[in-house]
């Protein structure tokens, strides 16, 4: 089987969740699959694979699983973009919209060097709002992105371009239509 079929079988999905309508992909499944856990992973960076990546930026809180395994294997640092007021040292904040209202997300002041070549990690791109505001935040912080990592693509929502705009290059291993 090819990765992408391997990948597809693993993740679950589940109808009206978390509201009426919302077909959520639950990507838990996957991570319990200790082969394709592996494979998303080794697919992920392949691109990357010895070439110098110093850090990688992962998003609260699937994004924390990801990254921490991608940073591992690219001998990288990792950076947590975590909900507001989670984080214990001085922060750099971003707000961004969700469906109803708006969030904000926030990471250390001093987590990123100047020049700093970046991979941003979360399980799954859909809007594009999350990744676009983690993206900016770490480019307000002078980080170089090299890309923008995501185990699921909603093409659908158009997430892709709103991170192109900003000169982020996205990876995608499965698209649910
Ligand atoms: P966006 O900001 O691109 O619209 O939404 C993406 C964010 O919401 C990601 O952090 C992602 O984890 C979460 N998300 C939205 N829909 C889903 C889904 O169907 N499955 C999973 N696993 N996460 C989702």
């Amino acid at each position: 089987t090819t990765v992408q079929e391997e990948l597809m079988a693993a993740i679950r999905t589940i109808p009206d969740y978390p509201k009426e309508g919302i077909i959520f992909r639950d990507i838990t499944t996957l991570l319990g699959n200790a082969r394709a856990f592996r494979r998303a992973v080794d697919a992920l960076v392949q691109p990357w694979a010895g070439s110098k990546v110093d850090q990688i930026a992962g998003i609260e809180a699937r994004g924390f699983i990801l990254g921490g395994a991608v940073a591992h294997q690219l001998s990288a640092g990792f950076v947590p973009i975590r909900k507001k007021g989670k984080l214990p040292h001085e922060t750099v904040r971003i707000a961004y919209s969700l469906e109803y209202g708006i969030d904000e997300m926030e990471m250390h002041k001093d987590a990123i060097t100047p020049g700093d070549k970046v991979i941003v990690v979360d399980d799954l791109i859909a809007t594009g709002g999350t990744a676009e505001a983690a993206c900016k935040l770490l480019q307000s912080m002078g980080a170089d992105i090299v890309a923008a990592c995501f185990i699921v693509d909603l093409p659908d929502l158009g997430g892709r371009s709103k991170l192109e705009a900003l000169g982020v290059p996205v990876r995608t291993l499965v698209s649910f239509p």
